[in-house]
Formats: structure tokens, C-alpha cells, sequence
């Protein structure tokens, strides 16, 4: 069988298309990257954005004439499924988030997972580990804590011999995850795990990270996005102290500076003032810092003070780059039946303020590092080039007749 995969949206989500990916190869599909040729489309979705989902049907048609014979959707939108999804062009079947067998046997091929065959995941230097799903929170933007359930950690020893795994073929390791500050916190034990044998109070992302760095310190890791007030000390001073081994970047979601829209969109721990306070923090103590946030912009009942107060906010922090989402409604979300919902040319308008201070705050940052060296690992290749990730999340180019092979080495940020 020739199968086709395409993913929308986040880390986690190409994290679960690679695990798919492997199982179908582990069974004996060829992988194809033009639908054209497939017998079968993988379409992992996503439900961030109400554009995801409009992105999602029309890729799901385009992947119908192109002339794969079906399709199988997964992941988050197909959690939600309304069977609007299900009646699209040559679907054959929509599979709830991201069971590997469930996709298998959608696909009418089944046999029992072994992680270690991931072993031969491929040759790129940077892979995904997926620490957690699901979240306990109820962001009133967010249908993605529908779609996924509670808050579920992997146990450690789990996550240490992926990693040793990984390791053979790659520098870097991301952690990803849904909430990954909250790993270890679960509200609800898995199904499978013993109660009793991992005390919550000793599985926090903090510690896991030191047993992965512990059991393969040749390795870069990477924390994907994470809640700022979550990085808890000993996460901190390994940002601080290990930048060998942990990179020095955060992606911290702010989506306001607003301490009313905070609270509005439900995002109750932390405020404008203690996520600044731990970004500052950090900030001290790190010469070379990757901060990247995300940004809701025209959120419902934000009023001219509150967008002032974000700006105020964004243009106040050692922000790197920036990610703006104009808001839009998701009918499953809360905030689709809230009061206070602004006209779509004040929310463009917003957040094409907020990109503009996004967009100055990262050409200040690359100027700033310009010419200093870096430590790169080899994130693609392309037309003639070699692509490198930084510590700090800057991408640099070079020639590929200027490359020996290696996948992490010094590199001078142009
Ligand atoms: S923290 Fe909020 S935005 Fe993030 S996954 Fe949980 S509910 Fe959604």
C-alpha cells in the first residue's frame, strides 16, 4: 500500500503523523509524498483556528482529485467531528486524535506497537518527543482541551528509552506535548499506571529533563511552546546553566497583556505582571535567549486600553519573534457565545499592530546577533543550502559545498 501523509498544526500533532508514519512502514506501506500516487491519505488535522478547519476540508478535496483512492482524517478537528468531515470526498474513515492501531485498523492492516521501532525514524538531526497529552485547563478560546481530554503524562522510563532511541539518529530532541508544563501533574492516574509508583510530586517537566539529559547528554533538547509561570527552578537553571543540553529558548504563550482579557479567556495562572516578572528573571541570566510568544488579537469585550496594555507589554519584553492569531470564533470554543465580539476590521487592524512590534522585535534581535557564533544543528537542506536551528532558534544558512556531513557544529549567525 502507497500511503500519502500530510499534517496541520502543532508539534505534537507531526509528533503523532510520525508515529503513524513509522507504524504504516513497520506493516510494509511505501511512503509517498504526492497524492497523486498514494492508495491512501493521512490527513492529521487540527482545531486551533476556525482557518484550520476551513484549511483542512479544502486540502481533504484537493487530496480527492488529485486522485488518492481514500482518505483517513485524524487528530483534533477529527475529534470533533460533526460528520461534516466525514462526508467529504473519498473519506473512508475519521479517527478521533492519534491511536496509531485505531488509524491501522481505519486502514484494515493491525498489528501490535513496539516503540523500538521507531529506531529507524530517519536521518533528520532534530525529532519530536511527545511527553504528555491532553490538558486539565478550559481556555475559553481553546476547543483543542475538547478535542484532546485530561491531562496524561508518559512515564519517565518510557520517555528515557525513546529518547536513547532518538539519540542514535539525531542532535536535537523537542519536547512536545499539549501542556507539557504540566507534565507529571495529572489529575487522573492512566489507565495502565500503578497508583503509587510515580509519586506526583517527583514527575514534574523539570525533572524529567534532567533524567533525559542524564541518559543522553550528547543531545540537544528543546522545550516546545511552554507556559512562562510552569518553568519552575530547576527548569530555570537548566535553561541558565546547560545550554549544551537544553536549548536557550522559550516559547512562552502570552495571548494577552490584558489582566481582564486574561481572565476572560480563563487563563487564570498567571497575570501581565508574573509572566513578565519570570521572563525578566531568565532574561538576567541569560546572555543568549530565544523568546517567542503567541498573541490573541481582538479577543471578545478587548477594549482600546486593554490592545494598548499588550502592546505596551510585548514592546517591554525581550521577545525574539512573535506569533499573532487575529481571533476567530470556534463554535465549540466558549468564547463563541460571549458578549463583546469586535468587528473583523478591528481585529485585523490590532493584529497587524502587534505583528508590527513582532516583526521589529525579531530584525533587532538578528542584528544583535550577527555575526556571533552559535551552536547549530542541521534542521534541512534545500537548493544548494544547509539549514541550521540556533540555540536560540535563529535560522542560518550555509553553502552545502561548506558542509561536512556533520548534523550539530559551531556556526556564525549572517
Ligand atoms: S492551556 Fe488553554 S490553550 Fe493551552 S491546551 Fe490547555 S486549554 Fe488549550
Amino acid at each position: 500500500m502507497r500511503v500519502y501523509f500530510h499534517t496541520f498544526g502543532c508539534r505534537a500533532n507531526q509528533y503523532d503523523t510520525d508515529v503513524v508514519r513509522q507504524r504504516f512502514s513497520d506493516e510494509g506501506a511505501v511512503v509517498v509524498d504526492d497524492p497523486a500516487l498514494a492508495d491512501l491519505a493521512i490527513i492529521n488535522s487540527c482545531t486551533v483556528t476556525h482557518e484550520s478547519e476551513v484549511k483542512l476540508r479544502r486540502f481533504v478535496r484537493h487530496v480527492a482529485k488529485s486522485g488518492a483512492a481514500q482518505t483517513i482524517v485524524m487528530g483534533c478537528a477529527a475529534a470533533l467531528d460533526d460528520g461534516s468531515i466525514a462526508a467529504l470526498p473519498s473519506v473512508r474513515a475519521v479517527v478521533a486524535n492519534a491511536d496509531p492501531e485505531a488509524v491501522l485498523t481505519a486502514a484494515g492492516m493491525s498489528l501490535p506497537f513496539s516503540a523500538k521501532r521507531r529506531r529507524g525514524q530517519g536521518v533528520r538531526s532534530r525529532a519530536l518527543l511527545k511527553i504528555q497529552d491532553g490538558c486539565d485547563e478550559h481556555c475559553t478560546f481553546c476547543a483543542t482541551t475538547i478535542a484532546r481530554g485530561d491531562n496524561r503524562s508518559r512515564p519517565v522510563a518510557e520517555l528515557v528509552e525513546e529518547a536513547r532511541v532518538l539519540a542514535a539518529n539525531h542532535a536535537e530532541i523537542v519536547l512536545t506535548g499539549v501542556h507539557i508544563g504540566t507534565y507529571g501533574q495529572d489529575r487522573f492516574p492512566d489507565p495502565g499506571r500503578k497508583p503509587g509508583v510515580y509519586p506526583r510530586q517527583d514527575h514534574t517537566l523539570g525533572r524529567l529533563l534532567e533524567s533525559l539529559i542524564n541518559a543522553v547528554p550528547e543531545v540537544r533538547f528543546r522545550l516546545s511552546s511552554v507556559e512562562a509561570t510552569e518553568v519552575d527552578d530547576t527548569l530555570a537553571h537548566l535553561l541558565v546553566e546547560a545550554p549544551r543540553h537544553l536549548a536557550a529558548h522559550l516559547h512562552a504563550p502570552l495571548q494577552s497583556g490584558s489582566d481582564h482579557v486574561l481572565k476572560r479567556m480563563g487563563r487564570h495562572w498567571y497575570t501581565a505582571a508574573s509572566y513578565r516578572a519570570r521572563i525578566e528573571w531568565l532574561a538576567e541570566r541569560m546572555p543568549v535567549f530565544g523568546l517567542g510568544a503567541d498573541i490573541i488579537a481582538g479577543f471578545p469585550g478587548e477594549t482600546q486600553q486593554d490592545h494598548d496594555a499588550t502592546r505596551t507589554l510585548l514592546n517591554a519584553l525581550p521577545l525574539t519573534y512573535l506569533h499573532v492569531f487575529p481571533f476567530s470564533v470556534r463554535p465549540d470554543a466558549p468564547a463563541a457565545r460571549m458578549t463583546g465580539q469586535l468587528p473583523p476590521e478591528v481585529i485585523r487592524a490590532r493584529a497587524r499592530e502587534l505583528r508590527e512590534v513582532g516583526d521589529a522585535k525579531a530584525g533587532t534581535y538578528r542584528e544583535r546577533r550577527r555575526g556571533a557564533w552559535a551552536d547549530g544543528i542541521v534542521s534541512g537542506r534545500q537548493a544548494g543550502k544547509v539549514e541550521l536551528l540556533t540555540e536560540d532558534y535563529l535560522p542560518v544558512h550555509i553553502r552545502s559545498e561548506d558542509w561536512a556531513g556533520q548534523s550539530r557544529f559551531a556556526v556564525e549567525i549572517d
